[in-house]
């Protein structure tokens, strides 16, 4: 396995989960965009001042912002890295590969629409560190013990905008990797160990 992932899917397919877990265990940097997102929305940062009017329309961050920003992190990594959320679009993907000896690897997790749609009604993210848990299984972080609250951009309206940027957006960005022979579709249905044992398989 390459030692620069990206791993892509729609809103709620598990990236967070599956990206985070094989990081772990492969000893690579990892960097969900979207958390950062979030943080510097509720931070209040200069990047989230610039974020903000996009994540709530549910609508992509732009390539001018995003770009920079990723390769920035990815510069300053040694030894290996897997980037949830990132690149997005095919421009963010060119950007990619042209800032890197090594080329990425692209793992994609497929999920029904209908399937996601369940799944983000019950979902909640650790406002620490954005682990994220289902309604009803924990009363806090398993891993920090952290508040647990829903995502500020699941609402159904924002999901659905989401969705569709997805379709727009990134499909063409997966066909970019498919065509260059980097990608791998994994089935990401199932509990999180299955979709785990796909994703090493
Ligand atoms: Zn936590």
């Amino acid at each position: 396995m390459s030692r620069h992932l990206v791993f892509l899917g729609p809103p709620a397919s598990g990236k967070g989960t599956q990206g985070r877990r094989l990081a772990e265990e492969k000893g690579l940097a990892y960097l969900s965009t979207g958390a950062l997102l979030r943080s510097a929305l509720r931070d209040d940062t200069e990047l989230g001042k610039k974020a903000r009017p996009f994540l709530e329309r549910g609508e992509f961050v732009p390539d001018e912002i995003m770009v920079p920003m990723v390769l920035e992190w990815t510069a300053a990594q040694s030894d290996g890295w897997l980037l949830d959320g990132f690149p997005r679009t095919v421009p963010q993907a060119e950007a990619l590969d042209a800032d890197l000896d090594h080329e990425p690897q692209a793992i994609i997790l497929h999920v029904p629409d209908d399937e996601l749609r369940r799944r983000v009604s019950s979902r909640l993210e650790c406002v620490d560190c954005h682990r994220v848990a289902r309604d009803g299984e924990v009363e806090t972080c398993p891993k920090c013990q952290g508040v647990l609250a829903p995502r500020a951009d699941d609402g159904s309206a924002n999901f659905e905008n989401r969705l569709e940027a997805y379709r727009r957006l990134v499909i063409p960005t997966v066909t970019y990797y498919c065509d260059r022979w980097r990608a791998r579709i994994v089935n990401g249905t199932g509990s999180p160990d299955t979709v785990y044992a796909r994703v090493l398989g």
